[in-house]
């Protein structure tokens, strides 16, 4: 991932859409420590892919909870003064790590993050291709974050950021052909993907229409697309790094 596209693109959608100003600017120190981890990821040790390097990762928690508890939208501030209040981080990381059904849980996610796609670029450099097809990601096996569309349907990773192309029109949850698509005129670039079958949403973010756009961010900066969303019944598959 280009961290600095993405920090860019927040700071421009932040100066245009006024409403999620507050979110994007999270969004961007979020970002912000999300790279810092990365790089020192990369730069200090041959990541393990069998156990994550618990207490390099637990040593960024303090600081970003106290982030998350200042800036963060209500309900992520809430979590974060919880956590703030154990001291167990690298056994709340491993247990993220750990899990396979289900949403993760946001904070430990974020951390997790950096690290996952670290080992998800090395896999590509070092061994290759992965198998697609399927609606959760081939290299770590959790659900996807968002949806692109451009010469193809890509998914993209909650967690490592691998980009997987699936099919058109199909769930990844539960491969029912029964998508719907939910848009507001503000958002031209992007809409909701929402299955009538399982009653789950993932939005998506057209590049053709919008060359310039970071999904990532894109997505973050359209919340009320998920609040419409809500609004229908729909559940998310994974919540963005804002919790929304
Ligand atoms: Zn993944
Ligand atoms: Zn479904």
């Amino acid at each position: 991932m280009d961290w600095s596209k993405a920090l860019t693109r927040a700071e421009f959608l932040a100066s245009k859409h006024r409403e999620t100003k507050d979110l994007l600017r999270f969004g961007r120190a979020v970002l912000r420590f999300q790279q810092e981890i990365y790089r020192r990821v990369r730069s200090s040790i041959r990541a393990d892919a069998r156990r994550p390097d618990t207490s390099l990762l637990a040593a960024f928690l303090p600081d970003f909870l106290l982030l998350a508890e200042k800036y963060g939208p209500g309900t992520l501030s809430a979590q974060a003064q919880k956590l703030r209040d154990r001291q167990d981080w690298e056994e709340i990381l491993l247990d993220c790590w750990r899990q396979t059904e289900g949403p993760l849980q946001l904070l430990p996610r974020s951390i997790l993050q950096p690290y996952v796609q670290y080992l998800s670029e090395r896999w590509h450099v070092e061994v290759g291709v992965l198998e697609e097809g399927s609606g959760s990601c081939p290299f770590c096996g959790r659900a996807p974050l968002l949806s692109i569309r451009n010469s193809c349907r890509m998914l993209v990773c909650s967690l490592c950021a691998h980009e997987w192309s699936f099919p058109e029109g199909k769930c990844p949850g539960c491969h029912e052909g029964k998508l719907v698509h939910h848009r507001r005129r503000r958002f031209p670039n992007l809409d909701v993907e929402a299955c009538e079958a399982c009653g789950h949403y993932l939005k998506g973010v057209d590049l053709r229409k919008d060359a310039q756009a970071f999904p990532l961010v894109d997505e973050l900066a359209s919340v009320e697309l998920d609040a419409m969303a809500r609004d229908h019944g729909f559940v998310k598959f994974e919540l963005n790094l804002a919790g929304q």
